[in-house]
């Protein structure tokens, strides 16, 4: 589901790869969680699965498509594929949460309709029923987040990618963030995490992957951490 093959990604000649030579393949349905300190690559590779980036060399294969043979009338497509959150929830502040949800089938022209059906019962799963009518200045920020995640998987991709989704947020809404994570994941979403807190990825008890200085320098099931 997602493979990359030898992937370099060098933002300058003055600087050394962001990324180098790195081999990954994600089966689809897992969980995996990225680890590595600030600066090894983590970003760049999220990047480069959403196309933000494209690669300096190498081969990334994600749902069948190959990122090489990509036009960019085709990302619009390999986005509906891929959801992503991120540590500061990119809300719009003045929409309420059925709005933002919403907003985002609105924009790939599903009726009215269909949108009435589809945005409560994606507020249901991520634990927001009865907070429709709230704005995002009146919630915490792990109902923010649980909005962005309802808002990112809306439109069912294959994949979520969660970039420090709990980084800006107390252990108790952290947890229930990476919760609403794992029953996505149990849907049948691939679930890609990157975080720094160590209690979360030895609860998870996932595949982790570590990056640093732009190398995967481990990648291990069931694992935990330690710094
Ligand atoms: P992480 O997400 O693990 O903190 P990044 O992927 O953001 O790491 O960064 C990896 C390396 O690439 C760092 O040395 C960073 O300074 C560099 N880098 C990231 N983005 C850019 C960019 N747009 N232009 C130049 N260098 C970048």
């Amino acid at each position: 589901m997602i493979l990359l093959d030898r992937v370099t990604k060098t933002y300058s000649r003055d600087t050394g790869a962001a990324l180098d030579r790195i081999s990954l393949h994600v089966e689809p349905k897992e969980f995996v969680i990225i680890i590595g300190s600030s600066g090894a690559g983590k970003s760049t590779l999220l990047k480069l699965l959403t196309r933000e980036e494209k690669p300096t060399s190498g081969k990334i294969i994600v749902g069948g498509i190959d990122y090489s043979k990509l036009k960019d009338k085709d990302i619009p497509l390999l986005r509906r594929k891929i959801g992503t959150v991120f540590q500061d929830f990119k809300l719009l502040p003045g929409k309420n949460v059925y709005e933002n949800v919403a907003f985002a089938l609105e924009i790939v022209g599903m009726s009215n309709k269909e949108i009435d059906h589809t945005v409560p019962r994606v507020l249901e799963i991520v634990g927001l029923k009865g907070k429709e009518k709230r704005m995002p200045m009146e919630l915490s920020g792990g109902e923010r987040q649980r909005v962005a995640i309802a808002r990112a998987v809306v439109r069912q991709p294959k994949i979520l990618i969660a970039d420090e989704p709990t980084g800006n947020l107390d252990p108790k809404h952290a947890w229930d963030v990476i919760k609403v994570l794992e029953k996505i994941n149990r849907f049948g979403t691939t679930v890609i995490l990157t975080t720094h807190n160590q209690e979360i990825v030895n609860k998870l008890k996932r595949r982790v992957i570590t990056i640093e200085a732009g190398k995967i320098v481990s990648d291990r099931a069931n694992a935990e951490y330690h710094s």
